[in-house]
């Protein structure tokens, strides 16, 4: 799977930062490159909650933009023609 977008997360012996796939971490049990201990999915689980978490923030971000209320209710394309039809900038009304 080569789609699969990699994250890294430290790990909790060694500290060294592992590199992989999400369902890398999601596997029940994996060993870590560094100190090739054994790794339990549970010990990612609230690391990799946290993650998706943020990931869902950035994408929903991404697709709503930033929170724009035109002025005087009209949808601007940019700020400056808003500036600019009312004189006023972002706080008039
Ligand atoms: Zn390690």
């Amino acid at each position: 799977m080569h789609s699969e977008p990699q994250i890294a997360l430290n790990c909790p012996y060694c500290e060294e930062s592992i590199y992989e796939t999400l369902s890398w971490f999601k596997k029940s049990y994996s060993t870590c490159p560094s100190c090739e201990k054994g790794l339990v999915a549970g010990q990612f689980a609230t690391l990799l909650a946290n993650l998706e978490l943020a990931m869902d923030a950035s994408i929903e971000e991404m697709l709503n933009g930033q929170p724009h209320t035109g002025c005087c209710g009209q949808q601007s394309e940019s700020s400056d023609q808003r500036e600019s039809s009312c004189g006023k900038g972002t706080s008039c009304c």
